[in-house]
């Protein structure tokens, strides 16, 4: 069974373009201000494309994913 992941959110580094969310939309969420926001800390093994897409696509490189 895949392990969880647990992510990591470098607020100060986003934008808010935005890809993150809508790539990932169980994981990721918006602000007021459109900027990203965890849904969920620790991911799940099945919501885990949907971290690595967001993470993967974020130009700010704001997003990481480290194992638990
Ligand atoms: S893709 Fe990156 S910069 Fe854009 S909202 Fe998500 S975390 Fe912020």
């Amino acid at each position: 069974m895949a392990r969880a992941v647990k992510l990591r959110l470098a607020g100060e580094r986003c934008v808010g373009h935005g890809r993150c969310y809508e790539l990932g939309p169980d994981v990721f969420g918006e602000d007021e201000r459109g900027r990203c926001r965890l849904l969920r800390e620790h991911v799940p093994a099945e919501l885990q494309e949907q971290a690595r897409l967001g993470a993967a696509n974020c130009p700010e490189r704001a997003i990481e994913i480290e194992s638990d």
